[in-house]
């Protein structure tokens, strides 16, 4: 039986549920935050859409973390949080201009803007307000990163950000536009990416970009904005709680050529709030079949879509048994075949009643949970209100 979950709490309160650990989150921002520090440029943004839980944004808010947001409804949260819209950047292939005048009108540090009839809605939905939009120009550079197909955003044939040919043509178009001020470069290749080299791949592609614009432009952006991506360790939960950040920035610090004055720019979702979180969840009935044991939970792929969505694995705690192990197929009641969150596993043996933990589920999450079944959306508590 584990002791650092809250049992004794947990007994009380209605499952499914998300359980946050907020001590494991402030030391894995203040890692973050230290690990950064040590290179007197480097900006850290939250990605929001990993998990928008309130009390999440505010301990953003509270660390000096800035927000990068995929949608107005992302814009309006980071705010109501208190981070300042000049620590907000917005990026998103689908923009509407309701979204566009609302961020314009919070005045928001940066666009990052990925088509040419993008640019040219902020460029008229800015000079209706007499103001001038910075924007980044999201730059797909071609990565093939090491990760799940469904997300990997850096290649061709992906929806995201602009090709190499089409650079010059994006740059004139910005450069013909009274309301816009161009001052970054944005990429973003991926998430849950634990091969560095794909990194280190990713800066190769941002010098050769930055030489060619300065030879053959006379161009040096002030930002640069390299995304996130870094992923946690799903297999490893403790052992592995705060992802190795000094490694991530040292790649940046060690392979990627900044010129004078240039400040680096960080969207981290995952890595920074992946691992303080898990899913809560009661079994309702053991089911032994002819060749299986189904240990049948009361949370969903609706409070937890990952392992359905991607094939992802999270790791599953017995929190009420200390009892031999044995085999289960952990399933949600959901009418779906997938609703599985995970097959084979082993487990102390599972009674109804008892507590399980699905771990490292704090990324992609809460954040993902929708109501299919007329299912309510999962409850989120703190350790710092039941711990
Ligand atoms: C999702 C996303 C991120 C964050 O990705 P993680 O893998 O969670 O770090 C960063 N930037 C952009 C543009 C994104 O869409």
């Amino acid at each position: 039986m584990r002791t650092d979950f809250p049992i004794a709490a947990f007994n009380n309160i209605e499952t499914p549920f998300y359980y946050y650990d907020m001590g494991l989150l402030r030391e894995t921002l203040a890692t973050a935050l230290r690990e950064a520090a040590k290179y007197d440029n480097f900006h850290i943004h939250y990605a929001v859409k990993a998990n928008f839980n309130p009390m999440i944004l505010a301990a953003m808010r509270e660390q000096g973390i800035g927000a990068d947001c995929v949608s107005g409804g992302e814009v309006k949260a980071a705010i109501a949080a208190g981070i300042p819209a000049e620590k907000i950047v917005f990026a998103g292939v689908g923009k509407t201009d309701r979204e566009i005048a609302d961020a314009l009108d919070a005045g928001i540090f940066c666009f990052n803007i990925e088509s040419v009839p993008e640019l040219q809605a902020i460029e008229a939905l800015a000079a209706e307000r007499g103001k001038v939009a910075q924007v980044a120009i999201r730059v797909n550079p071609n990565v093939a990163a090491h990760t799940h197909a469904n997300i990997t955003t850096g290649l061709a044939e992906n929806k995201f950000g602009i090709n190499y040919e089409q650079l010059d043509e994006v740059i004139d178009c910005i450069e013909g536009c009274e309301h816009l001020t161009l001052i970054g470069l944005h990429f973003h290749i991926g998430s849950q990416i634990l091969v560095m080299d794909d990194f280190v791949e990713l800066c190769s592609r941002v010098n050769e970009l930055q030489k060619q614009l300065r030879e053959k432009r006379g161009i040096v952006l002030p930002h640069i904005n390299v995304g996130g991506g870094l992923g946690i360790r799903y297999d490893e939960p403790d052992e592995c709680a705060v992802p190795d950040f000094a490694a991530y920035f040292a790649v940046y610090a060690e392979n990627l050529k900044l010129e004078k004055g240039q400040t680096l720019h960080f969207e981290l979702g995952r890595s920074l709030v992946g691992q303080c979180g898990s899913l809560i969840t009661r079994v309702t009935y053991v089911k032994r079949g002819t060749c299986k044991q189904f240990a049948i939970v009361d949370a969903g792929m609706n409070d937890l879509v990952r392992p359905a969505m991607y094939g992802a694995y999270h790791k599953i705690e017995n929190l009420s048994s200390c009892d031999a192990c044995e085999k289960y197929d952990v399933v949600g009641p959901i009418c779906e075949s997938s609703d599985v969150f995970c097959k084979d596993v082993e487990l102390p043996h599972c009674k109804r009643g008892d507590i399980l933990a699905i771990r490292s589920a704090g990324a992609y999450g809460e954040a993902m949970a929708f109501g299919y079944n007329c299912r309510a959306l999962p409850k989120a508590y703190l350790s710092d209100s039941i711990g």
